[in-house]
């Protein structure tokens, strides 16, 4: 029979195992995919329009088969709960764990037997595994009173699920594949996949958290507009690529091939851009990301009240229990007529995406992933479905979230599951809309004080919380790699999740003290423990408001060096946090933001506009614009570039720039033309002439261009060729930045993307260090300065080590600039010379952390 090979696969020691059913290979959940449904009765199949009854032919109730039953008993096709028994006992209902509805009727107009016949075996709500007893038949009784035993097998909820294959026709074994079924943009993009693809390519995933919600919109994006039909598959399980409910419901993780498919016009341009986009890594490439671990079980009430969590953002805070409100709101079923609930829900759309659109800092890469929902054509086409069929706006837009959401949570993997949340938050902004409430989800006002408990919390529930009157928050659920971990943490609200039932027992207004560090949460604590948190809650944020307080100032050593403290920039809303942040300019501008993910470069006037924002933002501080560092680990599909047995090793950074003087110019150009705060640095330098070429093109531009300002000309020491020759360099450099990423990977010759040798990647190796050590010496001979902007910048436990180097600039990530100038602030130059004498000397990494921890130890003490 054609069912699919995997349910074909099925011997008798295993003939009740059904694809759903079946363990997890290989470690992976491939169960959302598609489910078999077995034959629930032995007997003779016939399609459904064969059925003696006009209902059932017609599809009306559902797609399935028939069958006409030769056993006595009716047995579950597949593990379910059951949803109902017909009270004249002759129809069972069952829910699948993907949320299918599938419903057996036996017999045609058997309901006027009033029961006589059947013996029922099930409740409704009992769980049944597939191959379990529902109904027994006394088939003699039921065949001399019943018109026709003809029975139907039928899946209901043609919306949200499709049969892909079904069983040909003719004789059936009890427990043999019957149907397969799929959530309907799975089997629809499947098959699409086998409908004329023209074009195939296995990609193997670099992203440590695999495809998540932002880089699968991200592929969404890559490849809308373009004529193709373009799937992705994962094993048998295929996603149309501008799905992105879809693609996430494949659960691709890191390490995992997947194939990209396209027909069409434009089909070798989409694999080509896709294949590339992901192979970059998306900016998220690393060793695979450590799954996170299911929710705990209730964990019991510890003796002296204590509940235990799973930490999503860390920090102390006491205060009193409140409830979050419920938010469900009742949605009408029937619409007003499709073309009206059309223009409602197309109206809410637009105006929900652009109140995401304005989202800035931590929260606009989440709401650019809730936008790119908005966008999943599969979401809209339900949705539109329901309109069509009569149903409100808001009942057609919740019934095509939900199902989705449950399709993610059946997945039984904890990251999909907090992406589920997601898809709620997007339902209740554009009800919110529909009910004409605006867009912008208003926080409840809550008493100053608040621990906020929930079963679970939406992203919208934390970005709504401004006035900080919430010092905490807490739920029975939920994940810690979720969006409202992200939007806790970006707000400094300790957070704990993951709790588990006994959060439910706390009741209103009790006093908490919840430790997000310990991952605990004390529930009415004695007098004297609650003074005892109060006392450290208050030293902690004394200290933080004291870091923040000072964070716009100029940092000093305790001795009176001047280190300046920079920021890391990747786009323009990291420019606004940078100088929220007190950054006292960019000390690296990754343009490569600008030139990845897009089928042409970006012109002169696009980068310069790009650049001239950037200035502005930073509005007089100073701007070291990166040349374009492709190449290696960051492709770019608008220039192929020949492929290489070691990238790593080959043509990029400034290599390619040189070889593509056209790219290289048109960049200069957009710098020169930003203003005087902007200075150029080169990425990936091996040699003085790459240093001096460039300085040569920089010369003539100007001179062309009639550029009057000064420009400075920086390198980037990324290779220890560039550390040893510090001193070369400097005489043609205004400044040296020291890249500790790619130095640390060149040094130990240790991929910084590979899980293999993850665990030695340390900038803080004696190796690596005598290199900086070796830069800064370089740079002093010829009076130029050295920075570093690689990851060891924003590691409070390197800074001092650093400043002992020599390095009197550090260019951190935004969030983290105003710790490290806590730690400038915290030391002498004469204790941290001392410290980086004895971390050169140390013979690991290991050593030289654990005499840095002293250090810090030493300081705080
Ligand atoms: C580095 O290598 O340290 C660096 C800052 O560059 P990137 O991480 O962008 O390669
Ligand atoms: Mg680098």
């Amino acid at each position: 029979m054609p069912v699919s090979a995997r349910a074909a696969r099925g011997s008798a020691a295993n003939r009740w195992r059904t694809a759903h059913d079946a363990p997890r290979r290989n470690g992976r959940d491939d169960r959302v995919t598609r489910l078999t449904l077995l034959s629930p009765l032995p007997g003779w199949v016939s399609p459904l329009d064969e059925v003696p009854d006009a209902v059932f032919a017609g599809g009306m109730m559902g797609d399935g088969v028939a069958i006409d039953p030769t056993g006595t008993q009716l047995v579950a096709p597949c593990a379910a709960t059951v949803l109902s028994v017909h009270a004249a006992r002759h129809a069972v209902t069952l829910r699948t764990d993907d949320g299918a509805d599938v419903l057996i009727h036996l017999g045609i107009d058997t309901v006027a037997l009033g029961g006589a016949g059947f013996a029922v075996r099930v409740a409704a709500g009992q769980r049944v595994a597939a191959g379990d007893p529902l109904i027994d038949l006394d088939l003699d009784r039921l065949l001399a009173g019943a018109a026709s035993m003809v029975t139907p097998v039928l899946v209901t909820d043609a919306d949200a699920f499709e049969v892909v294959d079904r069983h040909p026709g003719g004789a059936v074994a009890i427990g043999e594949p019957l149907l397969v079924i799929a959530p309907r943009a799975i089997a629809r993009a499947a098959a699409d996949a086998g409908d004329g693809a023209a074009v195939a390519r296995d990609v193997v995933v670099p992203l440590a958290h695999g495809l998540h919600a932002r880089p699968a919109a991200r592929i969404a994006e890559a490849v809308r507009g373009l004529d193709a039909r373009v799937t992705i598959a994962k094993g048998d399980a295929v996603a149309p690529a501008t799905g992105v409910t879809a693609l996430l419901a494949l659960d691709v993780r890191h390490g995992d091939t997947i194939t990209l498919r396209a027909s069409g016009p434009d089909a070798d341009e989409a694999v080509e851009r896709l294949a590339t986009l992901i192979g970059s890594g998306m900016g998220e490439a690393g060793p695979a990301a450590p799954t996170p671990a299911a929710p705990p079980a209730p964990a019991p009430a510890l003796p002296d009240g204590m509940l235990r969590g799973v930490t999503a953002a860390p920090g102390l805070a006491i205060g009193t229990a409140r409830w979050l409100a419920s938010r469900d709101r009742a949605v009408a079923r029937d619409g007003a007529g499709a073309d009206a609930e059309r223009a409602r829900l197309d109206a809410a759309l637009a105006q929900v995406r652009a109140a995401l659109a304005a989202a800035t800092g931590a929260a606009a890469a989440i709401m650019a992933a809730h936008r790119a929902l908005l966008d999943d054509p599969d979401l809209i086409d339900v949705a539109q479905r329901q309109i069509a069929a009569g149903r409100s706006a808001d009942h057609a837009w919740r019934h095509a979230l939900r199902a989705q959401a449950d399709t993610l949570r059946a997945t039984g993997n904890p990251r999909l599951a907090e992406r589920a949340d997601d898809l709620l938050d997007v339902e209740r902004r554009v009800l919110a809309v529909l009910a004409g409430e605006g867009d912008d989800p208003a926080a409840p006002a809550y008493p100053a004080g608040t621990i906020l408990l929930a079963d679970d919390l939406l992203p919208s529930d934390v970005a709504a919380l401004r006035d900080g009157a919430v010092v905490g928050l807490c739920s029975t659920r939920g994940g810690p790699t979720s969006h409202v971990a992200i939007l806790a943490a970006g707000l400094g609200i300790p957070a704990l999740v993951a709790i588990g039932g006994p959060l439910a027992e706390v009741a209103e207004g009790a006093t908490l003290i919840l430790d997000a560090d310990a991952a605990t949460l004390a529930v009415d604590p004695a007098p004297g423990v609650v003074a005892a948190a109060r006392a450290r809650a208050d030293a902690a944020a004394h200290r933080r408001a004291a870091v923040l307080a000072a964070a716009a100032d100029a940092a000093h050593t305790r001795d009176g060096v001047r280190i300046e403290a920079f920021a890391n920039l990747g786009s323009l809303a990291d420019a606004q946090a940078a100088v929220a942040a007190g950054a006292e300019g960019c000390g690296l501008l990754r343009t490569e933001f600008l030139f990845l993910d897009r089928a042409t470069p970006p012109d002169a006037d696009e980068q310069a506009a790009l650049y001239c924002a950037v200035a502005d933002t930073l509005d007089g501080r100073p701007v070291i614009v990166r040349l374009l560092d492709i190449g290696g680990d960051k492709p770019a599909p608008w220039l192929p570039l020949p492929a290489e047995e070691n990238p790593a090793l080959g043509v990029r950074g400034i290599r390619v720039g040189l070889r593509h003087r056209d790219v290289l110019d048109t960049q200069l150009r957009a710098i020169l033309s930003a203003g005087a705060a902007c200075r150029i640095m080169l990425p990936m330098v091996a040699s003085v002439a790459e240093l001096t070429a460039v300085r040569g093109v920089v010369d003539a531009l100007r001179a062309d261009m009639g550029v009057a300002h000064a420009v400075q000309v920086g390198v980037m020491v990324e290779t220890p060729a560039a550390a040893i020759t510090a001193d070369l360099l400097a005489r043609h450099a205004d400044f040296l930045s020291i890249g500790t990423n790619d130095l640390t990977q060149y040094t130990l010759a240790m991929d910084r993307g590979n899980d293999g040798v993850a665990g030695g990647v340390d900038g803080l190796h004696p190796a690596v260090l005598r290199l900086i050590g070796e830069t800064c010496r370089g740079a002093a001979r010829h009076a130029r300065w050295t920075g570093v902007c690689g990851g060891l910048a924003s590691d409070p436990l390197a800074v001092p080590i650093l400043i002992g180097l020599g390095v009197t600039e550090l260019s951190a990530t935004p969030a983290l600039v105003p710790e490290v100038k806590a730690a400038i602030r915290a030391v002498t130059l004469a204790d941290c010379r001392d410290l980086a004498a004895r971390a050169v000397a140390a013979d690991s990494a290991a050593a030289v952390r654990a005499l840095a921890r002293d250090f810090a130890g030493g300081m705080a003490a």
